[in-house]
């Protein structure tokens, strides 16, 4: 509260010193300075988010909840007078938990809360039992030792406890090799132990996304630290997993695109997203509502500013983020004959801790110019830029399309034992920071539609020397991903 204040006042300083320069001298810096400062004033920030998560709530892909936030989304643009449009895309494979029910018998009998993996298989109706085997934390080692105990059973995988992003990132590192053994030794199904305390249940993605064939689960972590307890102690135990899923082919879902167009350089782009999407064990505010709000406040503000940039910004609401980027991907698709034009691309995805800089995903050259960008804003940092890929977000597409592309470094306050989680609502939002975040990104945005362009869009090449000089190839397998470079599905071709 005390850091927003003092920065509003600088800010009213700046803008009446302004008053009394030439304007042609000041008319940039006096633009985002007045950007800013609206950004820090109130604004319907809060009460959007208080719609999407508690009215609309969870958002799946797919789901009917899913296309009212992008009706909703649509009016909160159109309210503010910014143009905007839904675009079609087409989702690969349909998937909806309709229910999960989980119960231990044998030498002890007991009913366990569960979650199904998002791609985790129907059971049949009746329930799927087979004995419940404990894999330890899912080594080789621990496989090996199992020998053909873990055909036909569930595999039960202990985990730790999830602290931060990094922990986030291994889960997810794990997991993917993990099942991987567990299906090559034909287990019946995974079966996690919750990584989150406090009863909270989850969804991570299953490795194989769409293409995996068996039931997934996650125990609490209580009750799941008993089984382990018991199966340690040799006791002979069965699950029975009743998991009801919607599933289907492919379907029509939609981005949400808002524009304000350049006056000079109108067909020149810069896109800003977040993604509408979210799992629906909780409603999404963390992951990634605070942010949708953001991108629609930024949007809001320059419009009723009248703030004229440069080049066109798109605001952009991914959608099917949550099941393999897929609306920024097909986005890249649909706008293949503009990717030319796209001068930068910046996704906002690690919840609402304070903006410590940018990932500048590998490409130097973008490190100098974010920096610039920020100067309106020092005020609100430290930052540091770090010129690192990352994959997991919706810059993916523009990295393996050559695009300059960022993603916002966050503090990762609350964002990893809250990630897909029951417990992602409302109430874990700091909206000071919120706002301080907004108004970082909304001078990041305005630099980037008006300064000199001083990179260029990758080759194939270019992007393979930085596949092959970074971990990204690492990332990219963590992502199931790696292939569908290899072979011209995602990315740039030539
Ligand atoms: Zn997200």
């Amino acid at each position: 509260m005390n850091l927003l204040k003092s920065m509003q006042l600088k800010l009213i300083f700046i803008i009446i010193i302004c008053l009394f320069v030439p304007s042609q001298l000041v008319s940039q810096d006096s633009e985002v300075d007045s950007l800013v400062a609206g950004m820090l004033k109130q604004t319907p920030l809060k009460e959007d988010l208080r719609q999407l998560c508690d009215e609309i709530g969870g958002r799946p892909t797919g789901s009917k909840a899913n296309l009212e936030a992008v009706e909703w989304a649509l009016k909160k643009f159109k309210q503010a007078e910014v143009n905007a449009k839904k675009e079609k895309f087409i989702m690969p494979k349909f998937w909806l938990e309709r229910s999960a029910e989980a119960f231990i018998s044998g030498d002890v009998s007991f009913s366990v809360d569960a979650a199904s993996m998002p791609f985790s298989t129907s059971t049949p109706k009746t329930g799927l039992k087979a004995p419940l085997i404990d894999l330890g934390r899912g080594t080789e080692e621990d496989f090996t030792s199992a020998g053909d105990k873990a055909k036909d059973a569930f595999v039960f995988i202990e985990t730790g406890e999830l602290l931060d992003v990094e922990g986030l990132f291994r889960e997810y590192e794990e997991a993917g090799k993990i099942e991987k053994r567990a299906f090559a030794a034909g287990a019946a199904g995974v079966v996690y132990m919750s990584s989150r305390p406090k009863g909270i249940l989850y969804r991570h993605n299953a490795s194989l996304g769409p293409d995996n064939k068996h039931p997934m689960l996650v125990i609490e972590r209580g009750q799941a630290q008993r089984i382990h307890r018991l199966l340690k102690a040799g006791k002979k135990l069965f699950l029975t997993a009743k998991i009801d899923i919607q599933s289907g082919e492919e379907y029509e879902s939609f981005n949400v695109i808002g524009e304000i167009p350049g006056t000079e350089k109108p067909d020149e782009f810069v896109v800003i997203g977040a993604h509408l999407d979210s799992w629906e064990l909780g409603t999404g505010a963390i992951d990634n509502g605070c942010n949708v709000v953001m991108m629609i406040d930024i949007a809001r503000q320059m419009k009723r500013l009248n703030i004229k940039p440069k080049r066109t910004i798109r605001f952009i609401l991914w959608n099917g983020e949550e099941q393999g980027m897929m609306g920024s991907w097909q986005y890249t698709r649909t706008h293949a004959h503009e990717l030319d034009r796209h001068i930068m691309a910046c996704s906002i995805d690690i919840g609402c801790g304070r903006i410590l800089g940018f990932f500048t995903n590998g490409r130097e050259e973008l490190l100098e110019p974010v920096n610039r960008a920020l100067k309106p804003v020092q005020g609100l940092g430290p930052f540091q830029q770090l010129n690192v890929p990352i994959v997991g977000t919706d810059n993916y597409d523009f990295i393996m399309n050559g695009i300059g592309n960022l993603v916002a470094n966050q503090a990762p306050v609350d964002y990893g034992p809250n990630y897909h989680a029951e417990s992602d609502n409302f109430d874990k939002i700091d909206f000071n920071r919120l706002k301080l975040n907004s108004a970082i990104t909304a001078a990041l945005t305005y630099a980037f539609a008006n300064m000199e362009v001083t990179w260029k869009r990758q080759t194939r090449a270019e992007t393979q020397n930085l596949i092959d000089s970074t971990d990204l190839k690492r990332q990219m397998e963590m992502f199931g991903l790696y292939e569908s470079w290899l072979d011209g599905t995602r990315g740039r071709i030539k």
